[in-house]
């Protein structure tokens, strides 16, 4: 009894006001708030300009539902893969899958054809929705199955390929058939995949009320980052980061209708299109991923009065360094509150991020989301007692934003929700103030000698130094230690990098055992996901075959 007391005490939770969570389904709440903002541009395309009232899309959405299921026959719980980029049709097609009672998918654009084919599998989709210009790869990656491909014609001069169906005739006309009751909060909704950085992708069963519970987590009082549209006021929130991946979806494309903001795509990112946006647009909020941050402060073409109009730039996915978050407010000025969130899409995504109304603190993750608890368990333990301020252990998660389980994968699903506990895999500890602060993946960290060492930690430093603009860290097998880190670096453009001087920097900086002993390898760049996670099995990979 006694431990239980001791161990629960150690049990954080968020230390603001509970909130309420919506009890519908996703469309039913999302579109329940239009009423107010409904002419206003809800999507527009940064490259083409074409857009969607909110209105508009409410309307789409309901077409395409009933397409799906009177011409498609589509029944309850299927699964509907959506392969876009970002796009203004990509939240209709969402809506519509979902009003349909159907489950979506999403996927990355760029995924060659076995990997679409894969995925495919995996969700066991019926049916795909995707660009006419995407058609040729999807056609093969799906031979020999009857599946409806349904193209979106996104360039003035594409037409519907012989074979495919066209969205806009989904979504323009209505079919005679009743619309279903969604009657299940916590029927799967939305199943993307994780980023497979550690391994296989997974698919992540995310329902009706994660995905609400995180939307309302996210807009509660006192972490505030988007605000709800009024007057003539209108949040404008560039999409550049991938809405097929959970961080995209939810903080952007789902937050976009769930506060009448104006979200303005980008479907390929490139500096050019990027500045273009910026310069075209106010923004009002960034979300970014570390090197979005980096770019920002760095390029020369970036200049405050671009980003007058933001009140605060969202970092996640990746660790942001807080000379990084310096950076940044010293170019753009101190007007912007800069905040770091943390997630994973077993938690739709968001766990913890800065409290805005308190002011947290650079570096850290900020506080736990209203309504979720978190434990720091000692690694590999998952039967041990929970640790206490400053000690560094696993995170443990709790809340109405985590997911119901991976997609066929009992095994994993087990391993990963203890007793209603998600484990994150993630090294974390806190301070005296419940202030979060992220190590690194507990797969990823280097073992030397029996000590941890973070690759993450090594990263920041190097970062730092004058000539370098990008580094990663790996651990190496060794005769002696067991592991040694091994650092890859990226020289800035025109500057000399001093590897010498960069080992005795790093030397001067870290405890013995975290010295680079692996080497220094000068590369050209660092093998990156699309939301700015470094793929170390890359590099890791590179290594084994000797380069
Ligand atoms: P997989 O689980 O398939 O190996 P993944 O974990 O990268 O891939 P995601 O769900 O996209 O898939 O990413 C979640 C992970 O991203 C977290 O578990 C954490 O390791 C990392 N992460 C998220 N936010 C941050 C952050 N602010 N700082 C550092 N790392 C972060
Ligand atoms: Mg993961």
């Amino acid at each position: 009894h006694l431990r239980h007391l001791a161990s629960s005490s150690n049990i954080i939770t968020c230390p603001f006001p509970e909130i309420e969570i919506p009890t519908c389904s996703i469309p039913e709440y999302i579109f329940s708030k239009f009423g107010s903002y409904g002419n206003k541009v809800a999507f527009e395309c940064g490259v083409t300009g074409r857009k969607y009232t909110f209105d508009e899309l409410r309307v789409k959405s309901y077409n395409l539902n009933r397409a799906l299921r009177k011409k498609l026959k589509l029944q309850k719980d299927d699964v509907v893969a959506v392969l876009l980029p970002n796009v203004p049709e990509f939240p209709i097609a969402v809506m519509g899958i979902l009003l349909a009672g159907l489950r979506v998918t999403t996927m990355n654009p760029i995924y060659t054809q076995d990997e679409i084919k894969k995925q495919f599998a995996d969700a066991g989709a019926k049916a795909m929705i995707t660009l006419t210009e995407l058609f040729p790869v999807v056609k093969v990656a799906l031979t020999g199955k009857e599946i409806p491909i349904i193209c979106i014609n996104d360039q003035a001069s594409s037409t519907t390929p012989t074979g495919a169906i066209n969205f806009k005739e989904f979504a323009d006309n209505s079919c005679d058939i009743e619309d279903i009751k969604l009657d299940d909060q916590n029927a799967v909704a939305v199943m993307p995949y994780s980023s497979g950085t550690t391994g296989l992708p997974k698919g992540v069963q995310l329902s009706h009320r994660n995905i609400l519970a995180n939307l309302s987590q996210f807009m509660s009082d006192d972490f505030t980052i988007m605000r709800l549209a009024s007057g003539d006021f209108q949040e404008v929130v560039p999409a550049i980061l991938p809405m097929f991946h959970i961080y995209g979806f939810t903080t952007i494309c789902m937050a976009g209708m769930n506060n009448g903001g104006k979200t303005i795509t980008l479907p390929k990112f490139t500096p050019e299109s990027y500045l273009k946006l910026l310069a075209q647009h106010k923004a009002t909020i960034l979300f970014a991923v570390p090197p979005i941050v980096i770019f920002l402060y760095s390029h020369p073409a970036v200049k405050k009065e671009l980003l007058e109009n933001v009140h605060v730039l969202v970092s996640g996915a990746a660790p942001l360094g807080a000379l990084d978050e310096q950076k940044f407010k010293d170019k753009i000025g101190q007007k912007v509150d800069v905040l770091q969130g943390y997630g994973l899409s077993e938690a739709s995504p968001t766990v913890m991020m800065g409290a805005r109304k308190h002011d947290p603190k650079p570096g850290s993750l900020g506080n736990i989301m209203p309504n979720t608890e978190v434990k720091i368990m000692p690694v590999g333990n998952p039967d041990g007692e929970a640790l206490g301020p400053n000690q560094t252990g696993e995170l443990y998660v709790k809340g109405p934003q985590v997911m119901l389980g991976y997609h066929n994968r009992p095994k994993e699903t087990a391993e990963t929700l203890v007793d209603g506990w998600l484990r994150t895999g993630d090294m974390f500890y806190y301070d005296e103030n419940q202030t979060f602060f992220i190590t690194d993946r507990i797969k990823e960290l280097i073992k030397v000698k029996g000590f941890q060492v973070p690759p993450a930690e090594l990263e920041e430093i190097i970062r730092d130094f004058p000539s370098v603009n990008d580094a990663a860290v790996i651990g190496i097998p060794h005769d002696i230690y067991g592991e040694v880190p091994r650092a890859y670096v990226v020289a800035k453009p025109d500057s000399k990098l001093d590897v010498a001087e960069l080992n005795g920097f790093i030397d001067s900086k870290v405890a013995e055992y975290k010295r680079v002993r692996g080497g220094i390898v000068v590369t050209d760049c660092i093998p990156k996901n699309a939301s700015g996670k470094i793929l170390r099995r890359e590099l890791k990979l590179q290594y084994q075959n000797g380069k």
